[in-house]
């Protein structure tokens, strides 16, 4: 499996987009995908957590607003996307977790990777059409996976007390610090991170379903088996479009 992973998978893929509510398993799954393809895992989310953290300018712009769980501007997503997407390893594929969340993004992602293509004919991966995949979930078990959500501040493990609990109630199995709640996952922000998919995210699926981009998964299932159908509909999405990098 390993070897069929190396010689089969390591090659073009394109980018991935992943949609889905938050607590869907986007992350989760993102992961799976780029570790199977070994292409980077670009979350909008840890970008602008990564702004916050460091201070910058941005980062300050937009603390205030992932702390209300509303969404950052468009526009200043942009710049930080477009930069991430010029980095050098995105050349064979990345898969997008987190981003585009408005139709406004969608767009403007066609565009940029459009304009990508036109400017820089030589890159390979720019001509794998995007392979966008939406992650369907039950809203009550949306908000026991978001409520439920721990992390370990030192080691960065992730938790689940309602699916998966640590050996010992809020205290990290690897390292005993005590486990945190990510500021956006309080309950007062859920709803409003919910409310915020439906009105402004929603769109997004309408705008890929329209031009017949959209793969519907069942994510309400254990996560190996999201993850084997998502690898499924990589493989095929590879066989099927005209991209010429090779896949
Ligand atoms: P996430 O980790 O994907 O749940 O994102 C955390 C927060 O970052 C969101 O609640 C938004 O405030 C912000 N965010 C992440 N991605 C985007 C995006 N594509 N557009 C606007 N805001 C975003």
């Amino acid at each position: 499996m390993a070897n069929e992973s190396a010689n089969d998978t390591a090659r073009n893929i394109g980018p991935v987009i992943l949609l889905g509510p938050p607590g869907a398993g986007k992350g989760t799954q993102a992961k799976q995908i780029a570790d199977r393809y070994e292409v980077p895992q670009i979350a909008t989310g840890d970008l602008l957590r990564d702004h916050v953290g460091r201070g910058t300018e941005l980062g300050l712009e937009a603390a205030a607003i992932m702390a209300r769980g509303e969404l950052v501007p468009d526009e200043l997503m942009y710049g930080i996307v477009a930069t991430r997407l010029r980095e050098a390893n995105c050349q064979r594929g990345y898969v997008l977790d987190g981003f585009p969340r408005t139709a406004a993004q969608a767009g403007w992602l066609d565009a940029f990777l459009e304009k990508e293509v036109f400017e820089k004919k030589s890159e390979k991966s720019q001509k794998c059409p995007p392979v966008v995949i939406q992650l369907l979930v039950d809203y009550t078990e949306l908000l026991l996976r978001l409520t439920g959500r721990r992390s370990c501040p030192t080691c960065g493990r992730l938790y689940n007390i309602h699916f998966q609990p640590p050996l010992v109630d809020e205290l990290c199995d690897v390292d005993e610090s005590k486990l945190v709640i990510r500021n956006d996952d309080r309950e007062e922000v859920i709803s409003g991170r919910l409310a915020a998919y439906e009105t402004e995210t929603k769109p997004v699926a309408d705008y890929y379903r329209a031009q017949r981009r959209l793969v519907a998964v069942n994510a309400d299932r254990p996560m190996e088996d999201v993850t084997a159908e998502i690898f499924g509909v990589i493989d095929s999405h590879c066989k099927d479009s005209h991209c010429q990098g090779g896949c």
